[in-house]
């Protein structure tokens, strides 16, 4: 009896880790549009996971998915995309059973990749990282994927990064530092604001280097014409690199009022020493003169960062100088961690010499200051006039909408559903746990 075997068709994207995979995985799903296969949820004949290497655990949680999508889905396509693809490579087929393996600069292609795997079952791995293997980010046809805040679309202007922070996968898995043309991202943006979109979050590993790899125009250029695009309600970016920020950056956020008067700002740590050993590539005297800078040209931003307690050879001391820059800095928010060695960086060689004891209280310690600070920082907004876009209807009552400041701060005004998208010039009257209240000004 002669066997009829189907064509697999459909697809799902299962995607974990961060906004850059997030945007990658729109990209992939544009690619297998164009070639014909069809989204579907969750039985699939090709299911893809789209995967992050920064933590291990959350490798270890895609390598679950991948395990139970194998045992029960015998017949369909698995395919790993993304950091963990380049980093494990061979190691996902022989020992998951995965089909296809996809890296970083391949997966905007993936529709003609399966293609060819489904019809000549030859090439099973992509992971080149050669330049003339990068498959383009911008992609017009991206104008039709709506993100989460309809309105909202997330801007790829570079790839990988060079800086090689010791304890940072990312320079491995996603490779050199790639910016894309400057005239096709800003013609992108206009075609995106023609489409009904008000803001854009421009995205890079270090958006502060863009440009110096391939001569050209700085960020600070491209943030400006950007921001001049007529159309725009805000525009943000994400995220900086201290060694690279500088001052023409916050001369052009002062003078165009659609970007978000917010920086996130990565420390990592209050102690040179520790910076030293991290290879951050700047001091905290550095690190202060970017901060006097910013109040001096933005008295009203707010800034936030990244800190890392326990790397290895943290002392108390070394803490405490964490815990003194962050009083004396006063951030308005910062996203705190644990260091956890990450195979195949610098940081994995150096004996983890902190305690994980240790490293709770610390983090413990860090965050309640972080919280006490923050919660002074939002009070200083009480009786003053920002502009916001609302987001959704608040949680606690129907005729509330919450939205975000100018300054990116939650806050909740009297609305309705019409008013989701709009953007309002509001008077900030309170403060509620950690959300302000505003009143529409007249
Ligand atoms: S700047 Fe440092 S932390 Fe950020 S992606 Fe590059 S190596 Fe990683």
């Amino acid at each position: 009896m002669l066997m009829i075997m189907k064509t697999p068709k459909t697809f799902t994207i299962v995607t974990f880790g961060c906004q850059m995979n997030k945007s990658d995985s729109e990209l992939m799903e544009v690619s297998l549009t164009q070639e014909g296969f069809v989204k579907s949820h969750p039985y699939a004949d090709i299911i893809i996971f789209n995967t992050c290497s920064v933590r291990k655990h959350a490798e270890d949680r895609a390598i679950a998915h991948i395990i139970e999508a194998r045992s029960s889905h015998k017949q369909s396509i698995i395919v790993v995309a993304g950091c963990m693809a380049q980093r494990l490579r061979q190691e996902l087929r022989t020992t998951y059973g995965v089909d296809l393996v996809v890296g970083p600069y391949h997966s905007p292609a993936i529709g003609s990749i399966i293609k060819n795997y489904i019809q000549n079952k030859d090439i099973r791995e992509y992971t080149s990282q050669d330049v003339n293997d990068f498959a383009s980010r911008i992609h017009p046809q991206l104008v039709t994927h709506k993100d989460e805040l309809p309105w909202h679309k997330w801007v790829t202007i570079s790839h990988g990064c060079e800086n090689y922070c010791a304890y940072c996968i990312v320079p491995y898995v996603r490779g050199k530092l790639i910016s894309f043309p400057s005239q096709q991202i800003i013609d992108y943006c206009k075609l995106l604001i023609d489409n009904g979109i008000t803001e854009i979050t421009l995205l890079g590993q270090n958006v502060n280097q863009y440009g110096q790899d391939s001569g050209d125009i700085p960020f600070y250029s491209l943030l400006e014409k950007i921001a001049t695009l007529s159309g725009l309600y805000k525009l943000n970016f994400l995220t900086s690199h201290p060694k690279d920020f500088n001052k023409e950056i916050l001369l052009v956020m002062k003078d165009n009022p659609v970007i978000a008067k917010s920086i996130h700002l990565p420390l990592q740590s209050g102690s040179d020493t520790i910076l030293q050993a991290m290879n951050r590539q700047y001091t905290m005297k550095h690190y202060y003169s970017i901060i006097e800078e910013i109040h001096k040209l933005l008295p009203m931003s707010s800034i936030s960062t990244d800190l890392i307690v326990g790397f290895p050879g943290e002392t108390q001391k070394d803490f405490e100088d964490t815990l003194a820059a962050v009083h004396t800095i006063q951030f308005d928010e910062a996203f705190t961690y644990k260091y956890s060695p990450r195979e195949g960086t610098h940081a994995y060689t150096l004996p983890d010499s902190v305690p994980d004891t240790v490293k709770q209280e610390r983090l413990d310690m860090l965050i309640q200051t972080v919280r006490d600070i923050s919660q002074k920082r939002l009070m200083n907004h009480i009786h003053t006039t920002t502009d916001m876009i609302v987001e959704r209807i608040s949680k606690k009552s129907d005729n509330e909408v919450m939205g975000k400041t100018i300054y990116n701060h939650p806050i909740i005004i009297k609305g309705g559903k019409d008013d989701i998208g709009k953007k309002f010039t509001v008077t900030i009257v309170s403060l509620k746990g950690s959300t302000l209240y505003g009143e529409r000004s007249a």
